[in-house]
C-alpha cells in the first residue's frame, strides 16, 4: 500500500477547528486501509509567533520540504495586527509558497446543487458548475522589478510596477492547464490582453504553440481577461480549465468564487516542479478563507473547504481520483439531506456544528468505502 508524509499546518482562528475534521479523515483513510497516511504537525501563523517570534521556523520549512503535500489551515488574526510586518501571520504563507516554487494555483469553483440558490447569479446559469481556475502564483506584475515609488520633486511622484514573463514561465503553467483539461472537460480558456499588452502577445503566442505541438487533443481557445471576466458571470459553465496570469487570475478567482455561494466552501491547491528523481511535485492545499476570528473558538466554521482542499491533496498529491472523488460526493450528499453550517444555511434553517458536519461527511466516505 502507498504511504504518504503529510505536514499538517492549521494555523490559526478556525484553522485548527478544520483541520481536526481532516485528521477524521485521515484516520479513516488509514484504518481503511486504502493508503497509510503518516503525519507532522506544526506552527505557522500568528501560532507561531507567539512561540518562536517568527511566523514560520526553519525546521517547520524543512518539514515542508521533506513533505509529500502540505495541508495548510488559516493564519491571522487582529491579536497580531501590530508585530513587525516581516513576521506577520502571513508572512509565514508566503515563504512556504516562495521557498516551495508553488507556481500553480488551482481554484475550483463547484455549485453544488443543494446550494445553488447562495449564489448571486440564476441557480439556471450556476447549478452543476464545475470550473477551475488556474492562476500562475510566482511571476508577472507582483514581483516583477523595478516596482519603485519615485518622488520627482515637482509635487508629483511616480509608481511602477513591471509585468514581467519569461517563455518558460508561460508554458510551465500552460502544461498544468492542458494536463488538468485531459483530467476534466479536456477543454482550456487562456486570458490575457494581448491587444495592449506585450506580455499578453507572449501569453498567447506561448500558449498557442504549446496546444499545437502538445496538446492538440485539449479544447482551446483564448480571450480577453476583460471579456473573459464578462463570460465568468454571463455564462460561467462555457469554461472548464481557464487559466491565466497573477494579477487577472487574482481578480478572475474571486469573481468565480462569488458564483458558488460561501468563502467556507472554496478548496484550493498551489503546486510546483515535479521532482524527476522522484516526480513528485511540491504541493501545498488550503481553504480560500482566512481564519474567521469573529467566529473561531465557537466550533460553528464550515470544513467544507477544508475537507475539500485535502480532497485535492487525494487527486493531484498522490493519484487518488478514486476517493477524491468519494470526498466530493459525501459533501454533495451531506448537503443535499440539508446539512448546513451557518454560513450556508438559509434563514431559519436549523445549522450543524463544525465536528458534526465533518462527522458526516466521514461517515458518508465510510459507507462509499466499505
Ligand atoms: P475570512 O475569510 O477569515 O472571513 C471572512 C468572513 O467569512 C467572516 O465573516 C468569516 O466568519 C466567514 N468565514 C470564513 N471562513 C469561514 C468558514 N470556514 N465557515 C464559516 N464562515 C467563514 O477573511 P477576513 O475576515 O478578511 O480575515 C480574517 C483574518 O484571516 C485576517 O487576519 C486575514 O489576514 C486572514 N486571512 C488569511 C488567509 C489565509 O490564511 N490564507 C486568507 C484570507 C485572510
Amino acid at each position: 500500500m502507498a504511504s504518504y508524509n503529510l505536514l499538517l499546518l492549521p494555523g490559526d482562528g478556525i484553522g485548527p477547528e478544520v483541520m481536526a475534521e481532516v485528521k477524521k479523515l485521515i484516520d479513516l483513510f488509514n484504518k481503511k486501509g486504502i493508503a497509510k497516511f503518516s503525519y507532522e504537525e506544526g506552527l505557522v501563523g500568528g501560532a507561531c509567533y507567539d512561540a518562536h517570534k517568527v511566523s514560520i521556523t526553519d525546521a517547520t520549512m524543512a518539514k515542508a520540504e521533506a513533505a509529500d503535500a502540505v495541508i495548510f489551515g488559516a493564519v491571522g488574526g487582529p491579536q497580531w495586527d501590530k508585530v513587525p510586518y516581516e513576521v506577520r501571520p502571513e508572512a509565514g504563507l508566503l515563504r512556504l509558497r516562495k521557498d516551495l516554487g508553488l507556481y500553480a494555483n488551482l481554484r475550483p469553483a463547484v455549485t453544488y446543487p443543494a446550494l445553488a440558490d447562495a449564489s448571486s447569479l440564476k441557480r439556471e446559469l450556476v447549478e452543476g458548475l464545475d470550473i477551475m481556475i488556474l492562476r500562475e502564483l510566482t511571476g508577472g506584475v507582483y514581483f516583477g522589478e523595478p516596482k519603485t515609488i519615485t518622488d520627482l520633486g515637482n509635487g508629483q511622484k511616480r509608481a511602477v510596477d513591471t509585468q514581467v514573463y519569461d517563455t518558460y514561465e508561460i508554458e510551465r503553467i500552460g502544461r498544468v492547464a492542458f494536463e488538468l483539461a485531459r483530467q476534466r472537460g479536456n477543454k482550456v480558456t487562456s486570458m490575457e490582453k494581448r491587444n495592449v499588452m506585450k506580455s499578453g502577445v507572449l501569453w498567447n503566442e506561448v500558449m498557442t504553440d504549446l496546444h499545437a505541438r502538445e496538446f492538440k487533443d485539449v479544447q482551446f481557445e483564448s480571450q480577453l481577461a476583460d471579456s473573459g471576466g464578462m463570460q465568468l458571470v454571463k455564462n460561467p459553465k462555457q469554461f472548464d480549465v481557464v487559466v491565466t496570469d497573477n494579477l487577472f487570475g487574482d481578480m478572475l478567482s474571486d469573481i468565480a468564487a462569488m458564483l458558488t455561494g460561501s468563502l467556507g466552501m472554496l478548496a484550493s491547491a498551489s503546486l510546483g516542479e515535479v521532482n524527476p528523481k522522484t516526480q513528485k511535485r511540491k504541493a501545498l492545499y488550503e481553504p480560500v478563507h482566512g481564519s474567521a476570528p469573529d467566529i473561531a473558538g465557537k466550533g460553528i466554521a464550515n470544513p467544507i473547504a477544508m475537507i475539500a482542499s485535502f480532497g485535492m491533496a487525494l487527486r493531484y498529491s498522490f493519484g487518488m481520483g478514486k476517493e477524491a472523488d468519494m470526498v466530493d460526493a459525501a459533501i454533495s450528499s451531506v448537503l443535499a439531506h440539508g446539512l448546513r453550517t451557518g454560513d450556508i444555511a438559509a434563514k431559519g434553517e436549523a445549522t450543524v456544528s463544525t465536528a458534526e458536519m465533518g462527522q458526516a461527511i466521514a461517515e458518508e466516505i465510510e459507507t462509499a468505502a466499505s
